[in-house]
């Protein structure tokens, strides 16, 4: 049997320059000399120069033929621990184009969406057909003469509720690239922060910096509302307004000097340009406070003529901001031309308590079935009883911050249990219950018998 236990072995590694001890990947193709020594190419000139320009005669090689390094430098081999493992290639998984044939129908991405996004149920519809649409306008590039719009989204909703979440997902399922950045980050240009360049840098990045796959990927600007205009300011709005213009240009399509390998432009940085037509951008923000506009602007129509409301109505409207219209996120603070550039505009629910329990079971990579596999593989059976759904998703409403609540309490609460159980053999099954989640008891444990 050949012996394939040999981890030394030699391909594996990289060589080093004997001189400045920079790696082959660093310093570039190396001259190898009798005993496995390797100096690469700058350290060869500069010997060379210090040889060339100081007057040594004992210093020519030439004159001094057969010499044998390894007489002066006792190494017969490099020892293993300063050499440095070669980065392995990533495997290349043979990716396939989206063609007008491959590209899934919109109830067909809605469903692959349902497998792990749980209610939105509207959100999924409007993001399934806007990122069909825009693909097929990618694919297609025109449509005889009639120019398909982009389509540019616009999400609002709370935080935790999946907005990232289901851009994340979108990406994933049709294998595209997806950069994610944050709007306060943004500045305008030439001042502290990132100019908005840097968003389509960060998507070349993911993209392995293929241009042309980064010119078909996906990009979500969050807390997109962030960058409204300031009211009464009266210094330069470089975060706001200023961010919004900035980001005109390259929402609606255009080609951009984009810095290679890092968000910012200096000398050294390599630029390269993008063309971003094709790029589908999304932009999600909670638009705190959006609903007293909204509230104010529809107590204003039914307060108005015979149709004369109750002023109150809406004071308990909970889903207000389904109301939301473009009127009111330029009262906001965010600019016509930029608004006008995110055509397809929807809202997401803020979740609520059977949503929680539902994420808690329900998606294909729920967390719960997550720590369940991760005991299985200790033939450990982990059971969730329906007290402690109830409790985890209590604590998570109590913390205000969405679904991502829910992570934060199952891993305080699964440490203890994924620290003590392997230690004991003898344990077949743990029930966690509410109580166990409120601190009030402790899992049931039951030992491995006959029935388990
Ligand atoms: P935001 O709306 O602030 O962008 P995220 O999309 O980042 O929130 O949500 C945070 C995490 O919560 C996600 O990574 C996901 O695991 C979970 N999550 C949020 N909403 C849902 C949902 N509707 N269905 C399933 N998981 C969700």
């Amino acid at each position: 049997m050949p012996n394939n236990s040999n981890n030394n072995n030699d391909d594996e590694y990289e060589k080093y320059c004997y001189l400045c001890r920079r790696p082959e990947s660093q310093a570039g193709p190396f001259v190898t000399l009798p005993n496995n020594i390797h100096i690469c190419n700058d350290c060869m000139q500069k010997s060379f120069d210090t040889i060339n320009s100081s007057n040594m005669p004992f210093m020519d090689f030439s004159k001094m033929p057969n010499i044998n390094m390894s007489q002066f430098m006792p190494f017969d081999d490099i020892p293993q621990s300063q050499k440095v493992k070669k980065k392995k290639k990533k495997e290349k998984t043979e990716e396939v184009p989206l063609t007008l044939e491959n590209i899934p129908a919109p109830h067909k991405i809605k469903a692959m969406l349902d497998e792990y996004v749980i209610g939105q149920e509207y959100a999924k519809k409007a993001i399934s057909v806007a990122v069909y649409n825009h693909y097929k306008r990618v694919i297609t590039n025109s449509m005889d003469d009639i120019e398909i719009e982009k389509s540019n989204m616009l999400m609002l909703g709370p935080t935790g509720c999946g907005k990232t979440y289901l851009v994340k997902t979108i990406a994933r399922l049709l294998n595209v690239p997806l950069a994610i950045t944050d709007a306060t980050t943004l500045t305008e240009a030439g001042y502290i922060g990132d100019d908005v360049e840097s968003i389509l840098s960060k998507l070349l990045a993911v993209a392995d910096n293929d241009v042309e796959k980064a010119e078909r990927g996906i990009v979500f600007i969050d807390e997109i509302d962030k960058i409204a205009k300031k009211k009464e300011t009266h210094s330069r709005d470089v975060s706001g307004e200023s961010v919004q213009q900035g980001l005109l240009k390259i929402l609606e399509g255009s080609d951009v000097e984009v810095p290679v390998g890092s968000g910012s432009k200096n000398a050294m940085t390599p630029m390269t340009t993008m063309n971003t037509r094709n790029i589908l951008f999304t932009c999600g923000g909670a638009f705190p406070e959006i609903e007293s506009i909204i509230k104010a602007r529809l107590n204003k129509q039914s307060s108005m003529g015979f149709n004369a409301d109750l002023k109150d109505k809406y004071d308990n409207d909970t889903n207000l901001i389904k109301e939301v219209t473009t009127d009111d996120l330029r009262d906001f603070g965010m600019i016509p031309e930029f608004i006008g550039r995110l055509p397809v505009l929807f809202t997401l629910d803020a979740l609520d308590k059977d949503m929680y329990i539902r994420i808690l079971k329900e998606p294909k990579n729920a967390i719960l079935k997550q720590y369940q596999k991760l005991l299985a593989l200790d033939e450990v059976d982990l059971k969730f009883d329906d007290s402690a759904y109830e409790a985890i998703a209590d604590l998570a409403l109590q913390k205000k911050t969405g679904a991502r609540a829910l992570r934060a309490i199952i891993e305080k609460f699964m440490l203890d249990i994924m620290y003590e159980i392997p230690r004991d053999d003898s344990i077949g099954r743990v029930t966690i219950t509410g109580d166990y989640i409120n601190g009030k008891g402790a899992p049931v444990i039951e030992l491995r018998g006959a029935d388990l």
